[in-house]
């Protein structure tokens, strides 16, 4: 590179938004695994690192045991499809929390018992609620009609139907989904008639964004819900608050400085985001430490905090983390097929595309900066190259990363580019076979501290 060429690639580069510092991840960057991997595959792959998972779930579990409060964690699988976090689940007694009659089958094929699921989802199909009764799985129930057809259900079967009411979150009145306060008297009447056919056993709500105080009102009022709901016959011991606990990416200083100067110089075709679409991707609360804020916050018209209605109450907690049970537990990996030089920076286009990167989805992108991993290893220092990365499709929108990423070497064609920390949500919830192309397998690194050993997933 001439000094100029450093100038103007500089100018054009992104800020750097570099993941957190990750030393599992980076045993497994270091150790040539991946280059292993990438020439065996022959295509881009992802590494899921179960250790992670578990130590994600020990921290929920340690948020409710520091706070006196009985509570269940339910994986919510839609996350993330592969096999080995429900088989984690089963192992370590955690719950799955599905939304398909696919992901029923897909959990207790893989050893989780119909009694440690929930089942939410809007208008539930006929087979997965035949199913979910028959294996005693604990049912969301999301409007009035699906509270019939579930009682309809009960009548062959010798265990009673086990529901949660889902509720329509006061605060989020456009919801599409839960049941408003009317429908909610009108189920609660129907499930005390419904006597030993049905078994109400509190209620339930999922709220979009990522503030605590919704989760800990609607918490400590879904609380005194129970209570009432206890003086009609019915059970109504435990509450679900559903998932949106935050993953925090970066550091703070990064992200606010990606925020104030990221503009549309910074995208390849001047693509322009709309900065209140991105994720927010530094959490000064995030994961286990949303759960204790949550529970140590006193509900509104309540005078004690969440976790002591809870426990004063007999209600246990139940929650539905995805992405934070998935924090740092995966990677994606994807081969430098063909450089091009375009007005200063790199187009890069890998072997996969940006339906392995699923913020696209959303109108967004993935902001967590890739790692260039060379033959020789990850490439370091300061930022000589920007380079956007484009899928390898025929279509101009395929874009993996739009944005001109600041990179410390000139990417090469064999390189690698690691995208970090993506088991959630960013994996596989849009893959497709476009262009006849195969899905990324999904790699099992286990022991990455120590000589990583790897199988493969077995989702089916
Ligand atoms: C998606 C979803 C979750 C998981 O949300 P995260 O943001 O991944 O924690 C939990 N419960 C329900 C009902 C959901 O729809």
């Amino acid at each position: 590179m001439t000094a100029t060429a450093v100038t103007t690639t500089r100018a054009a580069a992104a800020p750097p938004l570099p993941a957190h510092p990750d030393p599992e991840a980076s045993a497994v960057l270091e150790s040539g695994l991946l280059q292993e991997l990438s020439y065996a595959f022959d295509g881009p792959f992802h590494f899921l690192l179960p250790d992670r998972f578990d130590t994600n779930l020990a921290a929920f579990r340690a948020a409710l045991a520091e706070a006196g409060v009985t509570g269940r964690v339910y994986y919510a699988k839609k996350a993330n499809k592969a096999a080995v976090w429900v088989e984690r689940c089963a192992a370590t007694g955690a719950g799955v929390d599905v939304a398909s009659a696919g992901e029923l089958r897909e959990a207790l094929a893989h050893g989780v018992r119909g009694e440690d699921i929930t089942v939410t989802g809007p208008a539930k199909h006929e087979q997965l609620l035949r199913v979910a009764v028959l294996q005693g799985a604990l049912i969301a129930v999301d409007s009035p009609g699906e509270l019939d057809r579930v009682l309809a259900l009960t009548g062959g079967t010798t265990r009673p139907a086990r529901v949660l009411l889902r509720r329509l979150p006061p605060d989020q009145p456009h919801s599409r989904f839960g049941l408003d306060d009317e429908e909610t008297a009108a189920a609660l009447r129907r499930c005390a008639a419904a006597g030993p056919a049905v078994s109400m056993e509190g209620f339930s709500f999922h709220l979009s964004g990522y503030a605590l105080r919704p989760r800990a009102d609607l918490a400590g009022r879904l609380v005194d819900e129970c209570r009432a709901a206890r003086a009609l016959g019915l059970r109504a011991d435990r509450i679900s608050i559903g998932g949106g606990f935050a993953v925090d990416y970066a550091a703070a200083d990064d992200w606010h400085g990606f925020l104030a100067e990221q503009r549309p110089e910074h995208y390849h075709a001047g693509k322009a985001f709309t900065a209140g679409d991105f994720y927010p991707y530094h959490s000064p609360l995030a994961g286990a430490g949303v759960l204790r804020a949550v529970l140590a916050t006193t509900p509104e018209g309540h005078s004690a905090s969440l976790a002591r209605l809870l426990r004063d109450a007999g209600v246990t907690l139940m929650l539905e983390p995805g992405r934070a049970l998935l924090d740092r537990a995966g990677a994606t990996v994807f081969r430098v097929l063909g450089v091009k030089e375009r007005d200063g920076y790199a187009v890069l286009t890998v072997d996969g595309s940006s339906l392995s990167l699923s913020e696209q989805w959303f109108n967004s992108e993935y902001l967590p900066d890739p790692v260039l991993l060379t033959e020789a290893g990850p490439a370091r220092g300061p930022a000589v190259v920007a380079a956007c990365v484009g899928g390898a499709t025929c279509l101009e929108s395929d874009m993996v990363t739009w944005r001109k990423v600041p990179l410390p070497a000139r990417p090469r064609e064999g390189d690698l580019l690691v995208y970090p920390n993506t088991a959630g949500y960013q994996m596989d919830s849009n893959e497709s076979p476009f262009h006849d192309l195969p899905l990324p397998p999904k790699v099992v690194v286990d022991r990455p501290a120590g000589r990583p050993r790897w199988r493969l997933d077995r989702h089916a």
